[in-house]
């Protein structure tokens, strides 16, 4: 018998990507202080982070978590439709709904969760689900779970998108893309992508997971910013474990949309609600978020300073104007070698190479919080174009 083994396979799926300087390390961290870790002993200023409000350790959401697990408990003990759905959870859900002037919404364990039970519930085999090149990794895996068929547009390119629908003109039709683009930082042209959707007879779902908090009227996300209604796009996702600074998600739009999920989302029907306590501890993220607005002119201010830095000394940099601003290297090795620098000289930026980006577009995914300050900014780029050079020298010298 020539029956393969798994774990084998899986060992030699590591190893060669170890060959490929593609290995993915988990790294223990010690402590955390505002946009400060410690790993390994050492400080790092932590240019990693989600946290782009800086709330994940704000005293009111450390409160509020405490009162709710005082009341509560720590856990759920039941999924939403048996019991697990408390009063924290329909009060989170309106908050919500409101903040980003929506109807109804639902809330879900996590982003992956989030869109996988979205795109399962709305999708079936004879339908198609167009969607951007870049889409985060949950979006594409929530289209082939539906079984609909899978159609990839060209990086924000609106005319590539209406040849994917004109190419199925008869199918039940879905556009899903980033509001803002996790590993590019750059926002979908959500007016143009609306605007053929309504012409299409296709509905767009938009995943505002790194737009909420950010960008629009209150932090409210990328379509209030594009002026965009429930009614352009019908079905938002977007997360709480990133401006937030907490963990969860949820899905916002019509009546029919939220009361199908219930009915028809499996990732919501078959799994434990979110803790009540986390649930509390979002709502008074969503109002520092909604109402501090001075965090996002910070963010707005850190990444002037650093795009206008970075042009002063030759850093490329991608089309962003969002808090994540990544640094183009180019080969996965080069980008380990800059990222190790970086570290040393007491920074932390991951470098984010293959298959999370595109073969030879391996990166420097630096993203800024309101807890910086401007110094933190002038220090990271002067060690960012050191371990660049480093980099280079050291890469030059392997060939
Ligand atoms: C992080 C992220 C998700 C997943 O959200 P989680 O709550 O972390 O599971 C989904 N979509 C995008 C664009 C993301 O960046």
């Amino acid at each position: 018998m020539s029956r393969p083994d798994l774990i084998e396979r899986l060992a030699a799926a590591q190893a060669e990507r170890a060959r490929q300087d593609l290995l993915r390390r988990l790294r223990k961290v010690e402590a955390v202080d505002g946009a400060r870790i410690q790993i390994d002993g050492k400080v790092l200023v932590n240019f990693a982070s989600n946290d782009y409000l800086g709330l994940a350790q704000h005293p009111a959401l450390q409160e509020a978590l405490i009162r709710a697990a005082k009341q509560w408990g720590v856990g759920a003990t039941a999924a939403h439709l048996l019991g697990g759905h408390r009063e924290e959870h329909e009060a989170l859900e309106e908050k919500l709904a409101s903040w980003t002037r929506h109807k109804c919404a639902l809330l879900f364990s996590t982003g992956y969760m989030a869109n996988l039970g979205a795109l399962q519930a709305l999708l079936d085999e004879s339908d198609v689900c167009v969607q951007d090149k870049l889409n985060h990794a949950c979006l594409i895996d929530g289209a082939r779970l539906s079984g609909a068929t899978l159609k990839r547009y060209v990086h924000a390119d609106v005319g590539s998108a209406k040849r994917q629908l004109e190419a199925s003109a008869d199918s039940a039709a879905l556009l899903a893309t980033d509001g803002v683009f996790s590993m590019d930082g750059d926002v979908a042209p959500l007016a143009d992508l609306a605007a053929l959707c309504k012409a299409q007879r296709a509905t767009l779902m938009v995943d505002d997971a790194h737009g909420l908090g950010v960008l629009g009227d209150e932090g409210a996300g990328s379509l209030v910013e594009a002026n965009l209604r429930q009614d352009d796009a019908p079905v938002l996702m977007a997360t709480l474990g990133k401006a937030l600074g907490v963990s969860g998600a949820f899905v916002a739009g019509s009546k029919a949309l939220i009361d199908g999920l219930v009915q028809f989302a499996r990732t919501h029907v078959y799994t434990t609600a979110m803790p009540p306590a986390l649930a509390a501890a979002t709502s008074a993220a969503v109002d520092v978020a909604r109402f501090e607005d001075w965090r996002r002119a910070k963010l707005r201010h850190l990444v002037a300073h650093f795009r206008h830095g970075a042009s002063e000394r030759g850093i490329g940099l991608f089309d962003s104007r969002t808090p994540i601003q990544p640094v183009l290297v180019g080969a996965s090795r080069s980008a380990l070698i800059a990222a190790q620098r970086l570290e040393a000289d007491g920074y932390f930026v991951p470098a984010i190479r293959p298959p999370t980006v595109a073969q030879g577009k391996a990166r420097l995914r630096v993203t800024f919080s309101a807890l910086h300050d401007e110094a933190d900014v002038e220090r990271l780029l002067n060690a960012l174009a050191r371990a660049i050079a480093h980099a280079q020298r050291a890469t030059k010298r392997d060939r």
